[in-house]
C-alpha cells in the first residue's frame, strides 16, 4: 500500500473516497467509475471484505416501493431500484427471483391501511391485486386474513453476492482490514480531504462520500458536520422455519405507522429456507448481533443522547 505524508499539499491519491463497503458505498463506487470512466475511486471497508454489516444481514428482499409517498424520492428510488436490481442480478447471473408478495390483514382496523397501500402502489405504478380469504389460500394455502394484496414487483437475491461482485466490477480499489479503517478525517477548504487509516496510512482523494452505514454518523462528526441526527442501535432477529413448506413465498403483515419497521415477515430467502423476522431488539452495540456484544463507549453514547429516551418512552410498552 502506498503510503504519503499529508502536508495539506501535493497530488491526490484518488478522485474520490468512498467509506463504507456495503451496498451503498459498492454501488456509488460502481456507478461513478460507469458514468465517469477514469474516475479513480477509492472505497475504504475497515473489515476483511464487503457486506459484512446490514448488507449481508437482512431480509434478501428487493422491495417494491409500494409504501412510499407517491412522488416521493424514495417512492422513484426504491420502485426505479428494485428494476434495476433484477437486471442487474440477470446480467451477471446472480441468484434472485421475483416471487411476488401477500401483504395480509388479519384484524378490521388494518383494512383502511391495506386499502391505502393499494392506492399507493398503483399510483407508484406497481402491479397490485386485491384479494379476500378465499384468494389468499391459492397463493398460500397456509395463510389466513380477512384481505390481502398481492405485490407483483418483489423478489428476493442474495444482497452479499451484489455486493461482492459490485466490489470486482467497480474498478474502484477497496482497502479492506486495518489500512481501510478509517479513524480521523481531515478537511479542508479547496484541497480535498485526507484521512488516517488504523495502519496509520494517510489516503488523500478530492472529494469524500460517507457510507458508513451503522457509523454513518461518527464519521460526518470526524468531517466537521453536525449529522443532527445518531444512530441508535436494534439488532432484528429471525428465526428458521422449521417447516418451510408451509411458505411458498414472501408473507407481510400490514405496517403499522407508528414505527420504521414492516413488521415481522416470512420471507422464503434464495436458499429456500423461510425466515421468521426480523423483531427490534435495542442493541448493546451498533455492530452487536447477540447479547454478548457490548461496546461501553457507544451504550453511553446511546444513553446519553435524549432522543433514545424519547424513543423509550413512547414505546416501552410495545418494546415490552
Ligand atoms: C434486520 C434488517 C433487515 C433488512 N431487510 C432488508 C431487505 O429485505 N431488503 C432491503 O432492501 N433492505 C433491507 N434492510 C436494509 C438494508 O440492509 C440496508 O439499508 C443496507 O444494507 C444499508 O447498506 P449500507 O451500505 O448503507 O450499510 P452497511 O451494509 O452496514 O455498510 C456500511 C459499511 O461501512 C463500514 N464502516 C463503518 N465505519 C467505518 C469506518 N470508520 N471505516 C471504514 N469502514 C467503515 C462497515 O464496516 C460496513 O461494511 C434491512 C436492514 C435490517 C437491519
Amino acid at each position: 500500500m502506498k503510503k504519503v505524508a499529508y502536508d495539506g499539499g501535493g497530488p491526490y491519491d484518488c478522485d474520490v473516497l468512498v467509506i463504507g463497503g456495503g451496498i451503498v458505498g459498492l454501488a456509488t463506487a460502481y456507478a461513478l467509475t460507469r458514468t465517469a470512466p477514469g474516475t479513480r475511486v477509492t472505497v475504504l471497508e475497515k473489515e476483511p471484505g464487503p457486506a459484512r454489516h446490514q448488507t449481508g444481514r437482512n431480509s434478501g428482499v428487493i422491495h417494491s416501493g409500494i409504501y412510499y409517498r407517491p412522488g416521493s424520492l424514495k417512492a422513484r428510488y426504491a420502485v426505479g431500484g428494485a428494476a434495476e436490481m433484477i437486471k442487474f442480478c440477470a446480467e451477471y447471473g446472480l441468484p434472485h427471483e421475483v416471487t411476488g408478495k401477500l401483504i395480509v390483514a388479519t384484524e378490521r382496523a388494518e383494512l383502511p391501511r391495506l386499502h391505502a397501500l393499494v392506492q399507493r402502489g398503483r399510483e407508484n405504478g406497481i402491479p397490485v391485486r386485491e384479494l379476500g380469504p378465499a384468494q389468499i389460500t391459492a397463493y398460500e394455502p397456509e395463510v389466513r386474513g380477512l384481505a390481502a394484496i398481492h405485490v407483483g414487483t418483489t423478489g428476493i437475491c442474495d444482497y452479499g453476492a451484489v455486493a461482492r461482485h459490485l466490489a470486482a466490477a467497480s474498478g474502484a480499489e477497496i482497502r479492506y482490514g486495518a489500512g481501510g479503517h478509517v479513524l480521523r478525517v481531515d478537511r479542508r477548504p479547496e484541497r480535498g480531504v485526507a484521512v488516517r487509516t488504523a495502519d496509520g496510512a494517510i489516503v488523500r482523494g478530492r472529494v469524500l462520500v460517507n457510507c458508513a452505514g451503522l457509523h454513518c454518523d461518527a464519521i460526518a462528526r470526524l468531517t466537521g458536520d453536525d449529522p443532527g441526527m445518531r444512530i441508535v442501535p436494534f439488532r432484528g432477529e429471525y428465526f428458521e422455519l422449521a417447516r418451510p413448506e408451509l411458505v411458498r413465498g414472501l408473507v407481510y403483515p400490514v405496517p403499522d405507522p407508528a414505527f420504521p419497521f414492516l413488521g415481522v415477515h416470512l420471507t422464503r430467502g434464495i436458499d429456500g429456507g423461510v425466515h421468521v423476522g426480523p423483531n427490534a431488539v435495542p442493541a448493546l452495540a451498533r455492530e452487536g448481533y447477540d447479547w454478548s456484544v457490548v461496546r461501553p463507549r457507544e451504550l453511553a453514547g446511546t444513553l446519553g443522547w435524549p432522543g433514545s429516551w424519547h424513543i423509550a418512552r413512547r414505546h416501552w410498552r410495545y418494546g415490552a
